[in-house]
């Protein structure tokens, strides 16, 4: 499993987002998101994310795949 690096807590989930079908990945605890699971990746969060599709941040517009 891994440890979500900015809280230091996790879990992260695989999630794809029901409005525009994306594969994220975000911290449960600090709803941080990753587009791809890497170092380099771009990182941003949940709020900042759904604002753009102008949705509510909300989990259940997640369908949550797996722990990563
Ligand atoms: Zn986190």
């Amino acid at each position: 499993m891994m440890i979500c690096p900015f809280c230091g807590e996790g879990p992260i989930y695989e999630a794809v987002v029901k409005e525009n079908l994306e594969t994220i990945y975000i911290c449960a605890e600090c709803d941080t998101v990753w587009k791809q699971i890497r170092q380099d990746t771009e990182v941003t969060n949940f709020a900042n994310y759904m604002r753009k599709l102008k949705k509510a941040a909300l989990w259940s517009e997640l369908e949550l795949i797996s722990i990563v």
